[in-house]
């Protein structure tokens, strides 16, 4: 019988700095489930959009408030990419929720308390049974304070911007600095959940880092936290 434990992983940071290339591929290794929790702000923030609940970056809180229970968010993997897909009632909207659309407006959604009550409920949950790798900015400070590891990604925002350019077609690099700068900043000075790393995350600058070298550096760190709970 395998007696390595299973353990709670979670990835904090600041937008666009890899967290989550990090955290798929050493779920991907150890056999863990993955949560993008930024995923599920973001299908939120896109069901405003598609519903009219957002003017001008002001939300109209009653009608979500209405609507909070009825946001069904779930995840599943494409059979032939084998890549995890957000899916939003029903229906997959892994694109949509990248666009710049969302992105603008995705922090102001966030920063609403049942918005979090809601989202936070629902992480906790895919997590009880542990064996999960979440990222986002309140994993290891609100989701799961307890968790056996926690990492804080950070890099500049200049180096952010251009990884994110990369990924996308006819992309312009300021204007996703901007909006990458923006973000953290209105993630930071949140009043509920703010953006920060744990007492006892371990920080990582990955600025000069390649995938590999920081998918190695993640494992080394999970496999101290293992070791350490054998003996
Ligand atoms: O990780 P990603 O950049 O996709 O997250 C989008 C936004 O969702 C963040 O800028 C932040 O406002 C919000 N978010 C959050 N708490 C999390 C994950 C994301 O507030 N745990």
């Amino acid at each position: 019988m395998n007696n390595t434990p299973r353990i709670t992983i979670a990835i904090d940071g600041f937008s666009s700095c890899g967290k989550s290339t990090m955290a798929k591929e050493l779920a991907h290794r150890i056999g863990y489930i993955y949560i993008d929790s930024g995923a599920m702000y973001r299908a939120v923030t896109l069901y405003c959009l598609d519903n009219h609940l957002i003017t001008d970056n002001h939300i109209d809180r009653e009608a979500l408030a209405r609507a909070i229970d009825s946001i069904k968010i779930t995840f599943v993997t494409n059979p032939a990419t084998h890549k995890q897909e957000t899916y939003l009632n029903g229906v997959c909207v892994e694109k949509e929720i990248r666009t710049m659309r969302v992105s603008q407006s995705v922090s102001v959604v966030s920063q609403i308390d049942f918005v979090r009550e809601a989202l936070v409920a629902q992480q906790r949950a895919m997590g009880h049974a542990k064996g999960i790798v979440m990222d986002g900015r309140d994993i290891g400070t609100a989701v799961f304070p307890d968790a056996e590891l926690k990492i804080f990604v950070t890099a500049s925002a200049r180096v952010r911007a251009e990884r994110r350019a990369a990924e996308m077609e006819d992309a312009d690099i300021d204007s996703i600095e901007r909006n990458i700068t923006m973000r953290d900043e209105m993630d930071m000075t949140r009043e509920i959940s703010p953006l920060r790393k744990a007492h006892d995350a371990i920080e990582l600058d990955n600025s000069h880092m390649t995938i590999a070298q920081q998918d190695a550096w993640l494992e080394e760190q999970y496999n101290k936290v293992i070791e350490r709970l054998k003996s």
